[in-house]
């Protein structure tokens, strides 16, 4: 038996497949990341279109197989981020969400509060607001809500609360306060109060790139999984 299922969906990875098929990774709201096969699909504009790319949110119908890949049956555009191809800052920005996301949700577990947050970032970034405030706040609001949440308020070796300005140890988890590591010359000051302000983000870019950095490599590390669009970050112009 085939069941026919629909969901909204966004693109995480297409890999083409023997002539005209597709091999895709869709985070799909109601299933969460699935894997499908697109057959025809480099032939077929009217089932595909030129939706079956990064930055479009679709509706997508597919047959439940029982086996690794479902059949991709059909894609209905619900909405379209042009900006992301206009621009290459942004471009590099939203893959990053993007593939922060493949890293950190496992397969077919829904997971419809990250799938709203990402909808959300990516119309944010499209509509040309401050970039990478929202980059950061999706980091820690996905993070959250995927079981990876940095803890932000008490020392990760004590446990004492933090009261303003720490390190953060990517390994431990999170914040680690100043008495029990001592003091340490050109270490990272962590500030939670900058995290949780986004005026302060507004006011200061280039610290907000430094813990979008910090927050891809916490995200590496604890889902053993490497961020491939972390490397064009560097070459970010703010
Ligand atoms: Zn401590």
């Amino acid at each position: 038996m085939h069941s026919m299922n629909s969901s909204e969906a966004l693109l995480l990875r297409k890999t083409p497949y023997r002539d005209a098929d597709y091999i895709l990774s869709l985070f799909t709201k109601d299933l969460g990341k699935i894997s499908g096969i697109a057959r025809n699909a480099k032939n077929s504009m009217k089932r595909f279109g030129a939706r079956l790319e990064p930055f479009v949110h679709f509706r997508v119908s597919f047959k439940d197989t029982g086996r690794e890949f479902k059949l991709i049956q059909d894609t209905e555009t619900i909405q379209f981020f042009p900006s992301f191809i206009e621009n290459i800052e942004l471009f590099t920005l939203g893959s990053l969400l993007l593939e922060t996301t493949d890293t950190l949700i496992p397969r077919e577990s829904p997971n419809e509060e990250l799938f709203k947050l990402l909808i959300e970032a990516l119309s944010n970034l499209n509509s040309k607001k401050s970039p990478l405030p929202i980059v950061l706040q999706f980091q820690l609001q996905a993070l959250s809500v995927s079981g990876y949440e940095p803890n932000l308020h008490s020392c990760a070796e004590c446990e004492k609360p933090i009261k303003g300005d720490s390190y953060f140890s990517t390994n431990r988890g999170g914040a680690v306060c100043f008495e029990c590591v001592g003091e340490r010359k050109n270490s990272f000051i962590f500030s939670k109060d900058f995290l949780l302000d986004n005026d302060l983000m507004e006011s200061d870019l280039e610290k907000v790139l430094k813990y979008i950095k910090l927050f891809t490599k916490f995200t590496e590390r604890h889902t053993e999984k490497e961020i491939k669009s972390s490397r064009f970050i560097e070459e970010l112009k703010l």
